[in-house]
């Protein structure tokens, strides 16, 4: 997972670690290289600068310089920085007090929104023994209903459809129904997608959120479209305050730009990664353990 990114910092952190003590501008230098690494990443440059003036406020103080261990900590203060960044604490799926918890799920077409709907049931099934209600609003796209059907059947999770011919407000409305009659604790709303975000798809996501009331609302994005996915995400929650984002695709040959920056561009957090194209292939994100990841 962003192989390059973590090569460069490992990098700069060699030159540092060589030095014995560290000068203010062996300090600079490698925050140079830092910045110039995240930039080639796809961090958006706004994120980039204020993460390099927060380390360079830290590292550059006198105490850490005359330190012997001042390369340690300065890697030290990039991998806090870098949890940071990316909103320090793990956020937690909602848990509704009175079942079931509604999570509807939006996304451009292509982002793997229906294949996130079917990881992140499983992750209730498997991981929190909940009973979780899939449901397939996704009217537009030809085969988005057969693909949860399936996928369901291959999770053994019920899918509540009503075919394309009934409207997603209506499916959604009869869908909570069929969760309260059949004892479902978690309802997850696969929603339209478009290739372009457009008022319809708006006014129809808004729509489905009015009859669902949902206690969350995820949006699902392609870390593979870098700088993108931070916009999709940041019109998305101008619209429909969303309360975190799945990110799909860092399996593939991702440069990390769009994981490093979308917390702080958005403020929405991560609540899970995409590793893969099986239904298991979903981990819930920690920022911790992805910036020791990257940071290798
Ligand atoms: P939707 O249009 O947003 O519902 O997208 P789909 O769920 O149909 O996914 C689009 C494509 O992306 C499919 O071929 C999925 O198998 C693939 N896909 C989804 N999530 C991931 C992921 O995390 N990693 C990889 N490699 N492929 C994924």
């Amino acid at each position: 997972m962003f192989d390059t990114l973590t090569t460069r910092l490992q990098g700069a952190f060699q030159k540092l670690r060589g030095k014995g003590r560290l000068s203010e501008d062996d300090v600079k230098d490698a925050l140079r290289e830092i910045r110039r690494a995240l930039l080639e990443a796809d961090v958006n440059h706004v994120v980039a600068k204020d993460f390099i003036d927060r380390i360079r406020e830290r590292a550059v103080g006198q105490e850490i310089l005359q330190s012997l261990s001042a390369a340690q900590q300065v890697i030290k203060i990039v991998n806090d920085e870098m949890t940071e960044l990316m909103g320090g604490e793990q956020v937690k799926i909602a848990h509704a007090a009175k079942p079931p918890t509604v999570i509807m799920l939006a996304g451009l077409q292509g982002a793997g929104k229906t294949t996130a709907a079917a990881k992140l049931a499983l992750h209730l099934k498997n991981t929190e023994h909940r009973h979780p209600l899939l449901v397939a609003a996704d009217i537009y796209r030809p085969a988005a209903i057969k693909q949860l059907q399936v996928l369901g059947g291959q999770i053994g999770v019920s899918v509540f459809s009503l075919g394309d011919q009934v409207s997603p407000q209506d499916i959604a409305r009869q869908a909570m129904d069929e969760a309260r009659r059949g004892g479902f604790d978690y309802v997850l709303i696969d929603t339209a997608g478009r290739l372009h975000i457009d008022e319809a798809l708006m006014h129809e996501l808004l729509d489905i959120q009015r009859v669902a009331e949902p206690d969350e609302i995820l949006l699902v994005v392609d870390a593979m479209t870098g700088q993108d996915a931070v916009n999709v995400a940041q019109h998305f929650h101008e619209q429909l305050s969303l309360t975190g984002l799945i990110m799909t695709k860092l399996d593939g040959d991702t440069r990390g730009g769009a994981a490093l920056s979308v917390r702080h561009v958005t403020g929405c957090p991560i609540k899970f990664v995409g590793t893969g194209e099986k239904p298991e292939a979903l981990e819930p994100f920690y920022p911790d353990r992805m910036a020791s990841r990257i940071l290798g």
